[in-house]
């Protein structure tokens, strides 16, 4: 079984995001607990947390894939953007404490010209540092675990190769102790990694064996299920609908029923409304209705 759903507004507050992800026909879903381009996130009221819980238990949902602002880049070569950007990881999982069991997933950043190594460096400091505070904090162990996306690559980004990724970890790792391991896990992006070279319309098999012996499958705790409107390697990121783009829906259905993949939560992030989303939810869940009987 896997879990499907896709992006929902944090206007209305906690609790009607669940219902708003239950009337699309999902079973979880990801929300930006602040504007993705910054600023400050709202006070949520505690009522409005213990309500989207109990709504989330009683309707079996699988694990929230909560999303970091697109403004955080805790590696950036401008000292008051790193800080800031900790200030937001930081804010965003003391929050999210309220919320245990879920995941919390960030791009790792752009180097901006340091470099992929330094760059790998300031994302371990600022994920050591910034779990070391929210422990502290609220007195309690790390409540979910956070994940890093799988990139492009475009640009200076990092994280667009498995072995970067890797990195990170064993980085933090190393500042953190080894405690950390299951405090971090991977998201990996269909259209990300498709646009960074891996070829997961052939070789889906061969692509995550990759991921198995570089990170451990057991890492990978998230997909973001999109298309692409581009070619593989292109490095491009531009995300397309489910069957409309180059990866195609026979790649997707193959990845969404893939046995090493399955019972994590699949969040589309495809450009659609809530009607698109709708059906897209319908063709992932009649995939996997079907698989059954083939
Ligand atoms: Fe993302
Ligand atoms: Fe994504
Ligand atoms: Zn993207």
């Amino acid at each position: 079984m896997i879990f499907i759903g896709n992006h929902i507004s944090v206007s209305k507050g906690y609790h009607a995001m669940g219902r708003h992800e239950l009337a699309l026909g999902g079973n979880t879903f990801a929300f930006f607990p602040r504007n993705p381009r910054g600023g400050k996130s709202k006070a949520v009221p505690d009522e409005d947390i213990t309500a989207l819980r109990s709504f989330l238990a009683d309707n079996s949902f699988g694990k929230m894939v909560v999303h970091g602002a697109y403004a955080m880049n805790v590696c950036a070569s401008k000292g008051n953007i790193r800080a800031n950007s900790r200030e937001m990881l930081r804010d965003d999982l003391l929050r999210l404490q309220k919320l245990p069991g879920n995941y919390y997933n960030f791009h790792p950043g752009c180097h901006v010209g340091q470099g992929a190594e330094t760059g790998v460096c300031l994302i371990a400091e600022a994920l050591a540092a910034v779990i070391d505070k929210v422990e502290s904090e609220s007195g309690k162990p790390l409540q979910n675990r956070i994940l890093l996306e799988t990139m492009t690559g475009k640009g200076s980004e990092i994280g667009g190769s498995f072995e970067e990724i890797k990195e990170i970890i064993e980085r933090t790792a190393a500042l953190f102790g080894e405690s950390v391991r299951t405090k971090l896990g991977v998201c990996l992006d269909t259209c990300h990694v498709w646009d960074a070279g891996y070829d997961i319309q052939n070789d889906a098999d061969g692509v995550l064996r990759k991921f198995d012996s570089i990170i451990g499958l057991d890492d990978l705790c998230a997909v973001h299920l999109n298309d692409s409107k581009n070619e593989r390697g292109s490095r491009k990121d531009r995300h397309e609908k489910l069957g409309q783009g180059f990866i195609g829906a026979e790649a997707l259905k193959n990845i969404v029923l893939h046995p090493l993949l399955q019972n994590r939560p699949f969040i589309l992030e495809t450009p659609n409304d809530d009607d698109g989303y709708k059906s897209e939810i319908q063709t992932v869940k009649e995939w996997m209705f079907n698989s059954k009987y083939e």
